[in-house]
């Protein structure tokens, strides 16, 4: 089932997670409706806040077209797509850096560089509830870490450079009101 996206402006983005205690069947299904919603959204990645739900659970799917490097090889051959991450940390993070153009499904239409560790040694809970530990790289790694930013309630607003927040501010300002409009906020 396609669920309902959040959007800037949605108080539920700014929640942090609560960690998941056991994987049940209940939160099954909620992982499979969001990768199911993830896909009908052409993303590459939701989180919880993203559908209003508060749990500590994303998933991401990277088609492997965008997990190659610039010669063309597999960046992440052994990892099995679409990911479907409960309680995810990273255990250990490069100190190499990449910037790249990041989007987000609750920002549409928005686009803004953010600098991220290369590489992410993550650990999480899969959706038979057993637990993984995966060195990830490249698109893959960031957009992890771009998912679990939403799980602490950080958004790709916090994460861009002071001059572009200033050059998009108002796309954003509109994007929020629209949100607020919506829900009866505002
Ligand atoms: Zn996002």
């Amino acid at each position: 089932m396609k669920l309902d996206l959040r959007f800037y402006g949605d108080p539920a983005l700014r929640q942090k997670s609560a960690p998941v205690a056991a994987v049940d069947d209940r939160l099954r299904t909620l992982a499979d409706n969001m990768v199911e919603t993830m896909h009908a959204e052409d993303g590459i990645g939701l989180a919880a806040q993203q559908v209003g739900e508060t749990v500590s659970l994303c998933v991401v799917d990277v088609p492997a077209t965008g997990d190659t490097d610039e010669a063309g090889t597999r960046l992440n051959p052994d990892v099995a797509m679409p990911m479907i991450l409960f309680n995810p940390e990273i255990v250990e993070a490069s100190d190499a850096t990449d910037v790249y153009d990041e989007g987000c499904l609750s920002f549409p239409e928005i686009r803004a560089p953010v600098t991220r560790p290369s590489e992410v040694t993550v650990r999480w809970t899969d959706r038979d509830g057993a637990k993984r530990e995966q060195r990830l790289r490249g698109l893959v790694a960031r957009c992890v870490q771009h998912e679990m930013d939403h799980l602490a309630g950080v958004l790709i607003c916090d994460r861009m450079s002071a001059v572009k927040k200033v050059t998009l501010s108002g796309k954003l300002k509109r994007l929020r009101r629209e949100t607020e409009q919506a829900l009866g906020l505002a």
